[in-house]
């Protein structure tokens, strides 16, 4: 048994599961995710033949899709032991963060679908969870070119300054709502999601305080997509804008109309996506760590292995120290959210996803110092590892940003 599955409490078939996602992050998601990030142009990622395509497919076919999912429709919550998930969640991370988070964030309009009552909606959840081929795939559409780090920060009562009003509009008509406006380029899966998890304004007057969600089926008319994103890490995560003009969303769809209750549901977001980035960030830490160890053992300088050389010996084992540190943190942080679930603690998964961040971000920095100048080519894994960190310190929120809004909390 290695180092990383030992845990006594975990039952057999925990362990099985947790050998699974691991086959499946080596064998399929980092061989795919080297293939995409070589793309030139983000549109071959999602090009029909893609191997984007096969990752997605495979995912469904092990059920990864439907792990968080109660299994009153159809998914796998019940049987899923709570320490499985952020040991999957750190395999995937370690195979390909990008891919990774396209997996991840597909189920997430089915978060909200479950809470609806509408009849409707409960079956689009049951659907997803059965389409083992991947046609139906989610996204989380908040930022917008003109609000950013504002809906990070607006998760704050305080934040009602008409100003910073959220500029996608939902205005109810009869039994409709009209929409208007447009999400960011930044939105992940945007290019490819059937369905989003939309972030709306319904009371301007109210700043960031007046917001309402939605799950929209994206195929609806006056829904129209940006191209790809052209980025320098995470180039296997597909990410594009949406704009909305005038469209007619049926009111069933909006699931959260009180301005109240979606800043606290707006936490829980938050709340969970730092968490699961603080666990998938673990993972690339620990292969950028890998990474420059298996080097440090083949590089020869000096005439020896550059391992035996003490500057790189205690290189190594500094970033040793800071991947072990920054996994026992976000495990714990998982167990204790898990624990107080729904709500969580924003602090500390904020805590999490900014050391998971920062430590991959760092290890791979001082792993290329160990590459030396091969580092930075194209022929080695860890430039793209340090560029999947440096994303990743954006992603989910500016790692500042997320660390005003989690002091914040703590007062
Ligand atoms: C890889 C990746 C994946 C992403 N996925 C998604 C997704 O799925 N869906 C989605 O909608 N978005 C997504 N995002 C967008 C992401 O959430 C935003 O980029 C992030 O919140 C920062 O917003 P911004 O880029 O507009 O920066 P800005 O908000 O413009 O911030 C710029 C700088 O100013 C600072 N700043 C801003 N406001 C304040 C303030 N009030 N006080 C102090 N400092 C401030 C910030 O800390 C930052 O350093 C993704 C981003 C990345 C990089």
């Amino acid at each position: 048994m290695g180092y990383l599955e030992m845990d006594l409490t975990l039952s057999d078939e925990a362990k099985a599961m947790h050998e699974t996602i691991r086959k499946f992050g080596l064998e399929v998601m980092r061989p795919a995710g080297i293939k995409l990030d070589k793309m030139a142009d983000p549109e071959q990622v999602i090009a029909k033949g893609s191997v984007l395509w096969d990752v997605i497919k495979t995912s469904r076919e092990l059920g990864i899709h439907k792990r968080g999912i109660p299994k009153a429709f159809g998914g796998m919550l019940e049987d899923m032991d709570p320490k499985v998930g952020p040991r999957m969640a750190e395999e995937m991370g370690y195979a390909d963060a990008g891919l990774s988070i396209c997996l991840g964030v597909s189920a997430f309009p089915m978060t909200f679908a479950m809470m609806s009552p509408e009849p409707e909606l409960q079956q689009l959840v049951r659907d997803y969870c059965e389409d083992t081929k991947g046609e139906i795939i989610g996204c989380w559409a908040i930022t917008e070119p003109d609000h950013g780090s504002d809906w990070i920060l607006g998760t704050n009562p305080k934040f009602t300054d008409p100003k910073c009003a959220p500029s996608v509009r939902a205005v109810l008509k009869g039994d409709e709502y009209i929409i208007t406006g447009q999400k960011s380029a930044w939105v992940s899966n945007g290019t490819i999601a059937t369905h989003a998890t939309l972030h709306v304004c319904l009371d301007p007057s109210k700043g960031m305080q007046g917001g309402g969600l939605a799950v929209v089926p994206l195929n609806l008319p006056g829904i129209t997509r940006g191209k790809p994103l052209d980025k320098i890490g995470q180039r296997a995560l597909n990410q594009g804008e949406i704009f909305f003009e005038e469209v007619k969303l049926p009111k069933k769809y909006m699931v959260i109309t009180d301005g109240a209750l979606m800043s606290a549901i707006a936490k829980m977001i938050l709340t969970n996506a730092n968490g699961g980035m603080g666990q998938a960030f673990v993972g690339l830490a620990q292969a950028a760590y890998d990474e420059a160890l298996k080097y440090a053992k083949e590089r020869v300088q000096g005439g020896v292995p550059i391992f035996e050389h003490k500057n790189i010996k205690l290189q190594l084992f500094n970033m040793f120290i800071k991947v072990e540190a920054a996994r026992a943190y976000a495990r714990r942080m998982a167990a204790y959210n898990h624990a107080t679930a729904p709500n969580g603690s924003s602090p500390h998964a904020i805590a999490a996803k900014v050391l998971s961040t920062s430590t991959a971000f760092e290890v791979a920095h001082e792993a290329i110092t160990i590459f030396g100048g091969v580092g930075l080519t194209k022929e080695y894994l860890i430039e793209k590892l340090f560029r999947d960190a440096r994303a990743a310190m954006i992603e989910d929120g500016e790692n500042n940003a997320l660390s005003l809004s989690g002091a914040e909390d703590l007062i």
